[in-house]
């Protein structure tokens, strides 16, 4: 049982005066160990960094910029384990998806509290965490990552992908594989992406990772492509990234020199950072594909694109989000919104991958619905590059 005041809390809401109101009525009820912010992006580097070191998070369902939702979907596909409580002054159908969400992603949602805030209300959703036995989970290991050790990461060349396989819904064939960063850290082992990434965002370091990864990618399918495994690597951009106008020029020069062609890179940038950097993007993307290479929108479902933006951009793929894939077998809005990704893409000539396939059926479902490839760990987790090696050649033998 945990019912002392040492809960570590962190209360995210754009209102100052909310955050000064709940920050408050915290403290004279004797819990001191209290972070508070504003901005969005801010707690989420403060959660990627140590999520363990959170015991209940209060967060704002609207905010600009990142909002309680999109909040709510990184916790779950991170697995954050601590205590959610919402506060919304949103009508109760935007509560109930927040709340699907958190029921989907298997996060421990205490409850929520509609604006203007009843303290008691949340008086009583903090007790509740207090007296559940376990409900704060003790003895977690302490990881704790700051700035300098990031620099020095990538001074160290620690900062490596690892890569998962994108196979043919047709076929079975191994496509591709997306590059996905890991920190081979000396003393915490390896790290997900969650903990560094909006950091490097956050510090100018996102174009170093991203040089790490671009490098440690076209190296390696230098490699694969020099065995005959000619497949091709998607790479991650952030939209810090787009700022950044000689990149398309750089990885082409990269690739020239690796004697690849341009088509074997794609490019994956969410939707979310498009639309929130949306004339930057139309410019970079259009360059990118100038020098052919292949545009990817990922996370595609999450964000509001519009078919006229859509058909603005020269995107060639579409990755739809694992949660789509998850929960359309249980959920009607999940499957509408699978079902219509991918009749979207086929009339705009883009190819489709679902992500996030754990199961036969969803690759059933994925295969019969037209997806034109399967990224999942029904297929394989993320590897490190001679595990994928020696795993691509047992499974492409095995077809
Ligand atoms: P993402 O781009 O959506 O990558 C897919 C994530 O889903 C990966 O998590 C992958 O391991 C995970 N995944 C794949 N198949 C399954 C499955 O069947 N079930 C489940 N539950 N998960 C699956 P990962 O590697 O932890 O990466 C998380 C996120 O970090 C990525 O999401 C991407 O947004 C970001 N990221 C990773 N590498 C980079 C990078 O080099 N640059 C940038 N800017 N972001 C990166
Ligand atoms: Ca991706
Ligand atoms: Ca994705």
């Amino acid at each position: 049982m945990n019912n002392n005041k040492s809960l570590s809390i962190l209360v995210i809401d754009d209102d100052d005066i909310i955050l000064k109101l709940v920050a408050t009525a915290l403290i004279k009820e004797g819990y001191h160990n209290l972070k508070t912010t504003s901005h969005g992006r801010h707690a989420l580097a403060l959660i990627d960094s140590a999520p363990e070191d959170i015991d209940l998070l209060l967060c704002d369902l609207n905010m600009p910029e990142i909002d309680g939702i999109e909040i709510l979907r990184h916790l779950g596909i991170e697995k954050f384990s601590g205590a959610i409580i919402l506060f919304s002054g949103e009508n109760k159908q935007v509560l109930e998806i927040a709340e699907t969400i958190a029921k989907n992603y298997k996060l421990n949602l205490l409850g929520s509290v509609q604006k203007p805030l009843e303290i008691k209300k949340l008086h009583d959703l903090i007790y509740k965490l207090t007296i559940t036995p376990n409900a704060t989970p003790t003895n977690k290991p302490k990881i704790r990552i700051d700035i300098k050790q990031l620099k020095l990461a990538l001074e160290n060349d620690e900062i490596v992908p690892f890569y998962q396989a994108r196979v043919s819904t047709n076929t079975r064939e191994i496509m591709g594989v997306e590059s996905l960063a890991r920190w081979q850290h000396p003393d915490y082992g390896i790290l997900s992406p969650f903990r560094f990434i909006t950091l490097a965002e956050q510090n100018d370091l996102i174009d170093l990772v991203t040089a790490a990864m671009v490098r440690h990618t076209i190296a390696q399918l230098q490699q694969w492509h020099q065995q005959d495994l000619k497949i091709h690597a998607s790479i991650n951009f952030s939209g810090k990234l787009f700022p950044r106008l000689d990149l398309p020029e750089h990885i082409e020069s990269l690739l020239v020199d690796a004697g690849l062609p341009q088509d074997c890179l794609i490019i994956e940038i969410t939707e979310n950072q498009l639309l929130a950097n949306f004339p930057t993007a139309l410019e970079i993307v259009s360059r990118m594909s100038l020098k052919h290479f292949r545009i990817s929108i990922d996370d595609f479902g999450t964000g509001h694109f519009s078919t006229q933006q859509l058909e603005q951009l020269p995107f060639n793929e579409l990755k739809i989000d694992q949660q789509f894939v998850v929960n359309a077998s249980k959920s009607r809005s999940s499957m509408a919104i699978l079902e219509a990704s991918i009749s979207l893409a086929k009339r705009l000539n883009m190819m489709t991958v679902a992500e996030g396939v754990e199961t036969q059926a969803q690759w059933d479902l994925v295969s019969r619905l037209g997806c034109d490839m399967v990224q999942g760990y029904l297929i394989s987790k993320p590897l490190p590059a001679d595990e994928f090696t020696t795993w691509a050649k047992d499974y492409q033998a095995s077809l």
